[in-house]
C-alpha cells in the first residue's frame, strides 16, 4: 500500500477554503432509512475519502452535502450541514448560494457534448447569473483548464465540442467547469471509476494540486487511490438492510495501517 501523499502546505484564501461538517445526518427514501445519524468533519484544504461497499449511502451522503438529495421527491432528511459554521439548509441560505459554494463531479463524465470546451467551462456562470467581461471569461477559461490539468491538451481547440474529448479529458473538463464558479468545496463521486489508469493518475495529480484551494471530498472504491490522495478517510457500512453508518473515520494513514474496527480492517484489506 503506497503511503498517502498528504504532505502539502495549505495557504488559506479569504472566502476560499472552507470546512464542511455534517452533523447527525439521517436520510430516508420514503419510509426506508438509508443513513443513520452520520457525523463527519471534512477539514478545510484537505482531501477526505469516503469508502465502503455499494449501497451503504455514500452517494446519498454526498448529495446531501450540496442539497441535491432534496431533488428526489421521496427523500427526507434530518441533521445539519455546516459550511464554515453556516447551515446550508438554513432558510436564510439561498439554494443557489449553497450549490455554487459546493461543486460536484460525477462518476460518468458529463460535459455538455455539443457545447464547445470553452462554453462548457463557462456554463456555470450562466446558471448562477454571474456577469463577466470577454477578457475575464478568457482568463477564467484558461485558469480553470490549467487547474483541471487540461489546458495544454486543448488550448488550440477551445471551440471544439466537449463531447469529442477522451473520457479522461471529459472528466477533467467537468472538473474545470465545476471550478469556474469558484466553489469552496468540491465533491467527487467515484470520479475515476469510468477511466483508464493513466487518466486516473492525471486526475489524482490534479486533485492534489486543487486541494490547496478547495476542500475535496471523494467517494472511491479504489483503496490505493484513497491512500494516495486523501488526508482523512471515513468508512461507511450498512449491514443486512440496516441504514448506513460511519464505522470508523480519521487519518487515512492510521486507518489503513492500524484500523481500530475489525470491519474496517477487513474492508481495507479486501476481505469483503
Ligand atoms: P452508495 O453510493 O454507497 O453505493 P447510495 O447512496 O447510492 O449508496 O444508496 C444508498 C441506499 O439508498 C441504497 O439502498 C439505494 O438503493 C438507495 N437509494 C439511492 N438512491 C435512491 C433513490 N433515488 N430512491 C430510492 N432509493 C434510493
Ligand atoms: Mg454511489
Amino acid at each position: 500500500m503506497p503511503a498517502p501523499s498528504a504532505d502539502r502546505t495549505v495557504a488559506p484564501a479569504p472566502g476560499g477554503l472552507a470546512e464542511l461538517e455534517a452533523r447527525d445526518i439521517t436520510a430516508w427514501f420514503g419510509d426506508r432509512m438509508v443513513l443513520d445519524r452520520v457525523s463527519l468533519t471534512m477539514p478545510a484544504g484537505g482531501i477526505t475519502a469516503l469508502i465502503g461497499p455499494s449501497g451503504c449511502g455514500k452517494s446519498t451522503f454526498l448529495r446531501i452535502l450540496n442539497r441535491m438529495h432534496e431533488l428526489v421527491p421521496s427523500a427526507q432528511l434530518a441533521g445539519q450541514v455546516l459550511l464554515d459554521g453556516t447551515d446550508i439548509y438554513d432558510p436564510q441560505m439561498r439554494l443557489m448560494d449553497a450549490r455554487r459554494s459546493i461543486g460536484m463531479v460525477f462518476q460518468k463524465p458529463n460535459p455538455f457534448p455539443a457545447m464547445s470546451i470553452r462554453e462548457n467551462v463557462l456554463a456555470g456562470l450562466k446558471l448562477t447569473g454571474t456577469k463577466a467581461s470577454k477578457a475575464d471569461k478568457d482568463d477564467l477559461v484558461e485558469s480553470c483548464l490549467i487547474k483541471g490539468g487540461l489546458w495544454n491538451e486543448v488550448k488550440d481547440r477551445l471551440d471544439a465540442p466537449g463531447g469529442g474529448l477522451s473520457g479522461g479529458q471529459q472528466q477533467r473538463l467537468c472538473i474545470a467547469r465545476s471550478l469556474a464558479i469558484k466553489p469552496r468545496v468540491l465533491l467527487m463521486d467515484e470520479p475515476c471509476s469510468a477511466l483508464d489508469p493513466t487518466s486516473t493518475r492525471v486526475i489524482e495529480e490534479t486533485m492534489l494540486e486543487l486541494a490547496n484551494e478547495v476542500t475535496i471530498v471523494i467517494v472511491t472504491h479504489n483503496m490505493q487511490q484513497a491512500a494516495r490522495v486523501s488526508d482523512t478517510c471515513a468508512f461507511f457500512l450498512a449491514s443486512q438492510g440496516t441504514p448506513g453508518v460511519i464505522v470508523e473515520h480519521g487519518d487515512t494513514n492510521a486507518m489503513f495501517t492500524n484500523p481500530q474496527d475489525e470491519r474496517t480492517a477487513d474492508y481495507v484489506n479486501g476481505r469483503f
